[in-house]
């Protein structure tokens, strides 16, 4: 039995603006699409939060049982200015490159961050400049269908007549049509729009646009909402499970996702729409484009006007999950101190909860209170987390299962009262959840400094030795090699290796 069929996961729609019982398509695959990064700049800690949110989404859904086809795409193209001028063009002039090498460096940069906050790569990484045939079709299908029109080269959606065919429209954003803002990233060519809620799929080049491709109507390029649609149809189907973003994706972006799906392929792409909630800075969205961001490496290395000292990336995971992915979240120096606590905390039980792992007790007269105790809380873990992914909730109860495990540790008879069966269970819920659900790891150890300590001590062997102290000087050798350290006397100075 998987574990999915014993916990009924929820979810909650915001397509419905409602909690639901997940039903899975096509049980155990589960079909995860999760819009990326832009890719023409380092990507801020608000990023960081909504990807780490994700991957507690995939993580969880894979420790349930599920087989997870989780692809998170690459922006690299159709991203515009208000001028019109594409981002990543404009940025490879700043920095002298090409276009295709800013979104490489860039998204080296991402990967790198990615790995170093614990997220698991997805299962696909799709580039949108990789896409253009399948976005060029979807188009197509789309006029085919009669929700799209030609005007000088540049193609539009129909978005009134899609509105006034099917009553899809403006569901997952709440917004009527005649609301509707006209949308800043295609307003350079506001006049040739039959109506100003169609948007861009197509867009002709102009001369100065570098990144451009041959097409039915012009050489140009995709809208930015297109390639989304087109990549999840190629890799997940016409309707796959769950669809993820920031919330600020939900308009216009996931709006246009869904009318282009239905104009071109006739339904909706996912079931289930998560949006996570954006992570404040001083109580104000952080936004590249507003300058109000602090970087994962600001972050990391104490670098910032906001933060006292620098934190550790697994310190700043744990401050993400203490939250709701759906609640916003204000970054502040006090609540990543607080955070550095906690983490602390949950993570001193882990040695403990890894040995209970492998426990063989002869318990004589079974606790029958703590043995309740102990399952109720694994239990728990499972239904806050399938309270749409609850980690705040679940982390409460992971503290509550790290005072028992200390318990243990301080006051080994309380091991007499329990079973194999129930340590077992208590040592693998916990490690389970913290490690492979939460994905929060013990940090590498810090080599460099080890390093800085091993000279201090090589330093003040050398001075023993000037001092004809030949006792302290051995010792000093000798209690590094006990600890796997070798120092070397040689021509140019003394050496060492771990
Ligand atoms: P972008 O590179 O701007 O396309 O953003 C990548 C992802 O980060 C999207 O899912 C955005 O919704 C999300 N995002 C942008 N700003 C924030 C923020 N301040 N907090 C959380 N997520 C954000
Ligand atoms: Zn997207």
């Amino acid at each position: 039995m998987r574990k999915y069929e014993k916990y009924p996961l929820y979810i909650h729609n915001s397509l419905s603006r409602s909690k639901e019982l997940f039903k899975a398509i096509n049980p155990p695959h589960i079909g995860l699409y999760v819009c990326g990064p832009t890719v023409y700049s380092d990507v801020h800690i608000g990023n960081c939060r909504t990807f780490v949110s994700f991957d507690v989404v995939f993580r969880y859904l894979s420790h349930l049982g599920y087989q997870v086809r989780y692809v998170r795409n690459i922006t690299d193209v159709g991203h515009l200015l208000d001028d019109g001028e594409d981002r990543m063009a404009k940025r490879a002039k700043v920095e002298q490159l090409e276009p295709m090498e800013i979104a490489q460096k860039y998204t080296n940069g991402f990967h790198k961050v990615m790995e170093i906050f614990n997220t698991l790569p997805p299962s696909i990484e799709p580039q949108a400049s990789g896409h253009i045939p399948e976005q060029i079709e979807m188009v197509q299908a789309i006029i085919d269908n009669g929700y799209g029109y030609e005007k000088n080269g540049s193609v539009y959606f129909n978005t009134r007549k899609f509105a006034s065919d099917s009553s899809v429209y403006g569901n997952l954003s709440g917004r009527v049509l005649d609301d509707l803002l006209q949308e800043t990233r295609t307003l350079k060519n506001q006049d040739e729009k039959e109506d100003p809620a169609d948007f861009a799929i197509w867009m002709k080049a102009d001369d100065r646009h570098i990144m451009r491709w041959n097409s039915p109507w012009s050489v140009g390029f995709p809208g930015w909402h297109l390639e989304c649609s087109a990549m999840s149809t190629k890799y997940l189907g016409k309707t796959f499970d769950i669809h993820g973003g920031g919330s600020d994706l939900k308009f216009p972006h996931h709006e246009n996702e869904i009318a282009q799906n239905n104009g071109a392929c006739g339904c909706s792409p996912a079931n289930y729409w998560m949006h996570s909630n954006m992570l404040l800075l001083n109580g104000k969205k952080m936004s590249k484009s507003d300058g109000n961001t602090i970087t994962p490496h600001q972050l990391f290395d104490g670098n910032s006007e906001h933060i006292s000292k620098g934190y550790d990336p697994m310190t700043i995971r744990f401050f993400f999950l203490q939250a709701h992915y759906s609640s916003t979240l204000d970054l502040s120096d006090t609540a990543l101190q607080a955070a550095e606590k906690g983490y602390k905390r949950l993570l001193n039980a882990l040695p403990i909860a890894e040995r209970l792992k492998d426990a063989s007790v002869d318990g004589k007269t079974v606790d029958e209170e703590l043995t309740q105790k102990i399952k109720d809380l694994c239990n728990q873990c499972y239904i806050e987390m399938c309270n749409d992914f609850n980690t705040a909730k679940t982390m409460a109860v992971l503290f509550e299962i790290s005072s028992i495990l200390n318990e243990i540790d301080q006051n080994p008879k309380l091991l007499t009262g329990l079973t194999t069966e129930t340590l077992v269970e208590l040592g693998e819920t916990y490690v389970g959840f913290v490690e492979d659900v939460l994905g929060l790891k013990k940090e590498a150890e810090d080599t460099s400094k080890i390093g800085d300590v091993i000279e201090i001590l090589i330093q003040l062997r050398q001075e023993a030795r000037a001092n004809k102290n030949w006792a302290l000087s051995d010792q000093i050798r000798d209690q590094l090699l006990a600890s796997g350290i070798t120092i070397k006397d040689g021509k140019d100075g003394t050496t060492f290796s771990l």
